[in-house]
């Protein structure tokens, strides 16, 4: 097929007017002789809390893995054990279900909201067990959970709550930021996420001191001081240069935000077609990784798009209950997690993106109107 004049995602691009600083950084890190746990880490991890609003944030070497640590970290301080119940949205990408069941605890799946296809407080609620420890609130597309009502509930059930923010970089609620709610947070620097790295890169967030001290640890080969281990660790370290990347990105991130606000809009305004189900939610406070419709006739829309030079990709087509990795997981009845994943389609969302194109091409689609 022809070149996409409005592709999906062009990291290329986006990347381009950062590559001065960034070659600088590069050469600044090669010439210091530190790789590893060095300056850069040290001055991201300060930037980056302080950013989200945090007194903590630990570089790790991935958005699994900050997700993966924060519950291995909450086991070492006695607060989960193995068998526990961690609830969380069906949803989701399948890298929050594989945190869960690679500490031993097990994951119960529940329905999104209808409206924000973000976990929904009310499912929350009707999953509860005795055995309910924790909870995971994934900040679906960019878009922050109600976590003021999510909290309340968690407080009144005494629930830890983990916020994957793998999605939400900058996004916010009532002004405060995504990472800086729960009792810790996840978060992804992968090259296509709002804020990304040119290369695998995670953090964890919290004001905990002691999870903090225990994800850095455990990060390390479970080595608090050379060669001393009182914990079985891993090796999931941020390097040098991934964290001098992300500085000089970090400090343009409000401007790229801006960008995604700015062509959501368009999109709201623009994109009218009985046939597309527009996002609902806050503009302003949204981090738009990504702008999600749904359409009756999905596939046959993503061809239209496609045949009209415009991107677009599905997030996510399988949801995790429905893959061979989780055959054996045991959930109920999930009919809206299965509906999205069915109609939901992402288009393209960035700064600078051609939004004209974009809506022609929703516009000039004919299909069957949309009905719930
Ligand atoms: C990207 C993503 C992750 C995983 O992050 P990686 O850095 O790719 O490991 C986890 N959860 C969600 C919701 C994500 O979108």
């Amino acid at each position: 097929m022809a070149e996409l004049r409005v592709p999906f995602l062009d990291l290329r691009r986006l990347n381009a007017p950062f590559l001065p600083a960034i070659q600088q950084a590069m050469e600044r890190v090669m010439a210091s002789g530190y790789y590893l746990l060095g300056e850069e880490v040290a001055g991201f991890e300060r930037e980056f809390a302080a950013y989200c609003g945090v007194s903590r944030a630990v570089g790790v070497a991935n958005g699994l893995d900050a997700l993966t640590l924060v519950l291995r970290a909450w086991k070492e301080l006695g607060l989960l054990r193995d068998g526990d119940e961690v609830i969380l949205p069906a949803n989701t990408y399948i890298a929050t279900v594989l945190a869960v069941s690679a500490n031993g605890l097990v994951p119960v799946l529940v329905e999104p909201d209808a409206a924000s296809f973000n976990i929904s407080v009310d499912g929350v609620l009707k999953a509860l067990s005795v055995r309910s420890r924790a909870i995971i609130a994934v900040h679906l597309y960019g878009q922050l959970v109600d976590m003021p009502a999510l909290m309340a509930l968690a407080r009144e059930n005494g629930l830890l709550v983990l916020e994957d923010a793998a999605q939400a970089h900058g996004a916010a609620l009532d002004g405060r930021r995504a990472g800086s709610w729960g009792d810790a947070a996840g978060f992804s620097f992968y090259p296509g996420k709002v804020l990304g790295a040119m290369g695998d890169a995670g953090a964890v967030l919290t004001s905990d001191e002691r999870v903090a001290e225990v994800v850095r640890t455990l990060a390390n080969y479970g080595s608090s001081e050379k060669y001393v281990c009182p914990m079985q660790g891993c090796n999931s370290r941020m390097d040098e240069l991934q964290a001098a990347i992300l500085r000089i990105k970090l400090a343009a991130l409000e401007q790229e935000l801006q960008g995604r606000r700015d062509a959501a809009l368009a999109y709201r305004q623009g994109i009218v077609n009985p046939a597309l189900l527009p996002p609902q939610g806050s503009l302003n406070e949204h981090a738009w990784h990504l702008y999600v419709v749904r359409c009756q006739q999905r596939d046959r829309l993503q061809q239209h798009l496609a045949a009209a030079g415009v991107g677009s990709l599905i997030h996510y087509p399988i949801p995790p209950h429905r893959q061979g990795a989780y055959a054996g997981l045991g959930h109920g009845p999930l009919p809206l997690t299965e509906t999205l994943a069915d109609t939901v389609l992402s288009l393209p969302i960035y700064a600078g993106v051609d939004t004209q194109l974009v809506i022609d091409a929703c516009n000039s689609f004919v299909g069957p109107a949309w009905r719930a």
